[in-house]
């Protein structure tokens, strides 16, 4: 789940990161009283679930009443990369000496955080990689070692800081880290992290993306979730707890495990068809998933036939089968169906389904077979 800056700023303010006073709103009238309270001069910032807000003119200063209720009547409405902007962000204004880049992340195939530093920053920090990568100072951190002090003041001196705020970005850069794994985030991201005047290191800016996995142990994430932006079939898979994201083509597909979902999206691809979505209905077969998930694809405009691709596992064959077919018989399906069942009992499950099949409601022996069906029954011409 990607955070929108201001819940960005709480994250990194919940684990002692500073973070400028300021406020969220949704209207002209509250954003002039949460200048008033935070102090002139304030900054407007669009609240959008995408980066270059500066760029496209959704970050403003205002010295003044007269200014903050310009800015934000603009950037209130205002369209950002086909985000439309429904929150501001009112903060203090700071004065900045200097502008740099932190970040950390996963680096999969290292099996470590990696952390990224730049003395670069306020700009994009892949023109930077592209333009001058050795002023980019990475650092892999073992997550069983954690961050240690030591290591941050020489990835500091690597990064040439500002000698005089090595202290400050030591201590910063070593709560980033922990609000990014004790905080269970995918990525923190802050750009500028900036030094003012003074010589305080500040965070000017939050990109967070928090892992869902760990949904469970945050109660305070469901606030982050609220303003979350989903298209009307994710909203729905959502609600219904279904693994599911919306794409372009014909095809709507259903599997049981991520893995053979990916696996699905890539066999119809292979054969020259376009999936619609992917959705992993993960463990379990009861009809009830099935209704959720075949009725989430086939209100879905784009999608002319489904392929149901399931490998039973700890789910035995005829347990899947019965759920199908009793969603079926609970809901109208207009696109025709394919099913392709495996693994544990698929002889029995086949069995099960055997007396249904139809046009709309059809078999294959393999994955292969079952995506060429589906393509021609979209329309399409499989190879
Ligand atoms: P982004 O364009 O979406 O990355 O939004 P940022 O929050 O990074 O803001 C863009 C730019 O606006 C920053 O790089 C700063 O140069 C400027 N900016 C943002 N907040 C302030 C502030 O408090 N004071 C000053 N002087 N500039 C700011
Ligand atoms: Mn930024």
């Amino acid at each position: 789940m990607d955070l929108l800056e201001y819940q960005g700023k709480q994250h990194f303010a919940s684990f002692g990161i500073p973070v400028s006073d300021g406020r969220a709103v949704r209207t002209v009238d509250e954003a002039l009283a949460a200048a008033e309270e935070v102090g002139y001069p304030v900054v407007v910032k669009a609240q959008v679930h995408v980066g270059g807000r500066g760029k496209a003119g959704g970050v403003k200063l205002a010295s003044n009443a007269d200014e903050c209720n310009e800015h934000a009547s603009n950037i209130l409405g205002m369209d950002i990369k086909g985000h439309t902007v429904e929150i501001v962000w009112i903060e203090h204004a700071s004065d900045i000496a200097e502008e740099y880049y932190a970040s950390f992340t996963l680096d999969r195939s290292a099996k470590k955080h990696l952390g990224m530093l730049s003395a670069q920053g306020g700009v994009e920090i892949e023109t930077v990689a592209e333009s001058d990568p050795d002023a980019i100072a990475k650092i892999w951190v073992d997550p069983v070692d954690g961050l240690t002090e030591e290591q941050a003041r020489s990835w500091v001196l690597a990064a040439k800081l500002n000698p005089d705020v090595t202290d400050g970005a030591v201590a910063l850069l070593r709560k980033l880290y922990t609000a990014y794994t004790e905080g269970d985030a995918d990525l923190v991201e802050i750009n500028p992290l900036i030094v003012t005047p003074s010589g305080a290191v500040h965070a000017l800016d939050a990109k967070v993306t928090l892992d869902n996995n760990a949904t469970y142990r945050h109660e305070g994430w469901d606030e982050f979730d609220a303003t979350q932006v989903r298209d009307e079939r994710e909203q729905a898979a959502h609600d219904a707890d279904l693994q599911y994201v919306g794409l372009d083509g014909s095809v709507g597909i259903i599997a049981n495990g991520a893995g053979l979902a990916m696996s699905t999206l890539d066999v119809v691809n292979q054969v020259g068809g376009e999936p619609a979505n992917f959705l992993d209905v993960g463990g379990g077969a009861d009809a009830d998933k099935f209704v959720q998930a075949l009725t989430i694809i086939d209100n879905d405009p784009r999608v002319r036939s489904i392929f149901i691709n399931i490998f039973g596992g700890i789910t035995r064959g005829e347990e899947v089968a019965n759920g199908i077919i009793t969603a079926l018989e609970r809901i109208d399906i207009s696109s025709p169906i394919v099913i392709r069942l495996d693994g544990t009992n698929a002889e029995e499950g086949r069995a099960i389904l055997e007396p249904h099949l139809s046009d709309n409601l059809q078999m294959a022996p393999t994955m292969l077979d079952a995506a060429r069906k589906a393509v021609e029954l979209a329309g399409g011409t499989p190879r």
